[in-house]
């Protein structure tokens, strides 16, 4: 298993080392991993003048996995945009093909009153957004700003999906829900779309249904999108993969991962076409409080957790982490952002240390 780990910038560094000593520990128990580190973002930048150096896109080409912390720091924001931080991330992701983003949102019985919702509506939630991520109107041409005859202007911008794309994606989907049934019973998949308005979302509608016929024991059904953001709130825990394109899915992943309440906890997952896949949490590089050793490395150690089940297929060792992850709440460890109010708090290195514990 080689293993390129970016651990970028703010609490990258810090939480990446927890995610390196749990792949140590791993390694201890006869797992052959190989890990190579080079930097990204404003690390890049100070590094090599460039987010994303020669160097960091290579190794990450020639490695299996790549085990990413965040990016993103105030010294940076006045950079000319292609020298951003942010760069280097878009531009990692697109030179590899990532074109399936997972994000699970999941909310530990132990952590349920961090949700602004109430506890029976999410405790025990497990669902997986599964969202396209190098299509659909981000990325469709043509686009712009432009000027009418009558010397208004308009912002346009062009909605694409082509039906390769789709069928990638739904392949994808569908895979990810039997993988899952094994813990959740019935494989179940739910297409977001607008088709009642879209005709990209009617294209998207008819090539799932077409690929759901090769997948004859996961449950397809489909939902409006703006339903789907109801529904999400109304009740979660009705879903277990959600399948969409890119847009929606940036917003509903966003609006899914507030119903944990913990972005510290929620890890992410970028897949190619052969399950090689770039890792990261979904949050940022938390300038604020990056070097003071309080930054919470679950979302990244369970990011290790992702890397195993989808590019390593090592279902067991996955699961090995989560129970650790699960046995640290379970006593009752908690870094800052997952604290209850006068509880005692513990830093980011002994919430690694305590989580190779239970390994
Ligand atoms: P952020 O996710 O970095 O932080 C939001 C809030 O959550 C902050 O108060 C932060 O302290 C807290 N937080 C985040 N991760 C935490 C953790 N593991 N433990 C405890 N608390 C945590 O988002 P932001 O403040 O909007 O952005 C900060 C920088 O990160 C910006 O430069 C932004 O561009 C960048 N960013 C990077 C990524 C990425 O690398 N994928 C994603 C989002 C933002």
């Amino acid at each position: 298993m080689k293993i390129a780990v970016l651990p970028g910038d703010g609490i990258g560094p810090e939480i990446v080392a927890q995610a390196a000593k749990v792949l140590g520990a791993l390694r201890s128990d006869g797992l052959k991993i190989e890990l190579e580190y080079a930097h990204i973002g404003g690390a890049g930048y100070d590094a090599a003048g460039d987010p994303l150096p020669d160097a960091t896109l290579k190794l990450a080409q020639d490695s299996d996995a790549v085990l990413l912390g965040a990016v993103g720091g105030y010294q940076y924001d006045t950079l000319a945009r292609p020298l951003r931080p942010e760069q280097g991330l878009l531009r990692i992701r697109k030179a590899l093909g990532l074109f399936a983003n997972l994000r699970p949102a999941m909310v530990y019985p132990e952590l349920v009153d961090a949700s602004s919702l109430k506890p029976e509506l999410v405790s025990g939630l497990d669902i997986m957004i599964l969202r396209e991520l190098t299509g659909d109107i981000y990325f469709g041409q043509p686009r712009g700003i432009r000027t009418l005859e009558n010397g208004e202007r308009q912002g346009f911008d062009t909605m694409l999906y082509s039906e390769s794309e789709i069928r990638r994606i739904a392949h994808v989907g569908f895979q990810i829900a039997m993988k899952r049934a094994g813990k959740n019973g019935q494989a179940k998949v739910c297409s977001v779309d607008k088709a009642n308005v879209l005709d990209t979302s009617i294209l998207w509608r008819e090539i799932v249904g077409d690929v759901a016929k090769q997948y004859p024991a996961v449950a397809l059904s489909h939902m409006y999108v703006d339903n789907a953001a109801m529904q999400l709130i109304r009740a979660p825990k009705q879903f277990d993969v959600i399948l969409t394109g890119n847009i929606f899915g940036d917003i509903l992943s966003d609006e899914a991962s507030m119903l944990t309440g913990s972005i510290g906890m929620l890890p992410s997952a970028s897949l190619d076409a052969n399950n090689k896949g770039l890792y990261e949490p979904c949050h940022g590089s938390a300038p604020d409080i990056a070097g003071k050793d309080i930054a919470n490395p679950l979302a990244t150690i369970l990011s290790v957790a992702m890397m195993m089940r989808y590019t390593f297929a090592r279902e067991d060792i996955a699961q090995k982490i989560e129970t650790a992850v699960r046995s640290t709440l379970q006593q009752g460890l908690r870094t800052g952002d997952i604290a209850e109010a006068g509880k005692q708090r513990i830093g980011t290195e002994a919430m690694g240390d305590a989580v190779v514990q239970a390994l």
